[in-house]
């Protein structure tokens, strides 16, 4: 079974590389900041209460996140596996994962860390794309849809992100070596902690990941 975590730096491209393999493995993509961002749009509550935190590029309280994932991977679709897409983020979700996770029969058994280096991050967030409606991930660069701006899942107009500027990417960047980066010693020594490293670009990246989880099976 596939409960896997998907780590790494803005830019390194966790969606991306999660959407084919929820695809090919048939397992729920399940993203916090797609959540959160949902939340936003809908103008819940939870939405009104994390809009100014997310906008600025900071985390969302440990409390929230963690209440929020519990409830998504409680779903029926979560029981024969799925893919955690910015979860968690922080030592102390980590460890509340650690126990929430196993009380609903949720353990992860798999973290794979898509590393990049910091210089190529920045160009990767400024060029990105995304729909403001599916989700779909694309770069003006290395990823274009079909038709210039327009999504080629559902045709809507492609939007940049509040949060994918210069500024705001700094302020994760810096986040990601503060708080997410330790979690990679926390699930190397529990032994499940896998590295690829996606400088090569997205064909080539996919391609060892691919090989990899082909071999688990
Ligand atoms: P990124 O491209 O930076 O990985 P995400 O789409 O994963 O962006 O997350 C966007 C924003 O949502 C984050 O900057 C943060 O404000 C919030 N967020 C997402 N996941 C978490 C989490 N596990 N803990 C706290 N905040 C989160
Ligand atoms: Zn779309």
């Amino acid at each position: 079974m596939l409960n896997i975590i998907l780590m790494g730096p803005p830019g390194a491209g966790k969606g991306t590389h999660a959407s084919w393999m929820a695809n090919d493995y048939s397992i729920p993509h399940i993203s916090t900041g797609d959540m959160f961002r949902e939340a936003m749009k809908s103008g819940s509550e939870l939405g009104n209460k994390i809009k100014d935190i997310v906008n600025r590029g900071d985390l969302v309280s440990d409390e929230l996140t963690c209440a929020l994932v519990r409830e998504r991977l409680s779903q029926p679709d979560c029981a024969n596996g799925y893919l955690l897409d910015g979860f968690p983020r922080t030592l102390a979700q980590a460890e509340a994962f650690a126990t929430m996770g196993e009380e609903i029969g949720r353990a992860p058994n798999l973290v794979l860390n898509i590393a990049c280096p910091d210089e190529l991050l920045i160009n990767r967030i400024i060029t990105r794309r995304v729909c403001p409606k599916c989700g779909a991930g694309y770069n003006i660069i290395n990823l274009k849809p079909k038709k210039e701006g327009i999504c080629d899942n559902c045709g809507t107009e492609l939007i940049q992100r509040k949060d994918d500027n210069e500024e705001t990417f700094k302020l994760r960047l810096a986040n990601y070596y503060k708080s997410t980066a330790p979690l990679l010693d926390f699930y190397k020594e529990k032994g499940i902690l896998h590295e690829f490293d996606s400088s090569g670009g997205l064909e080539h990246t996919k391609k060892t990941i691919k090989e990899f989880l082909g071999g688990l099976q």
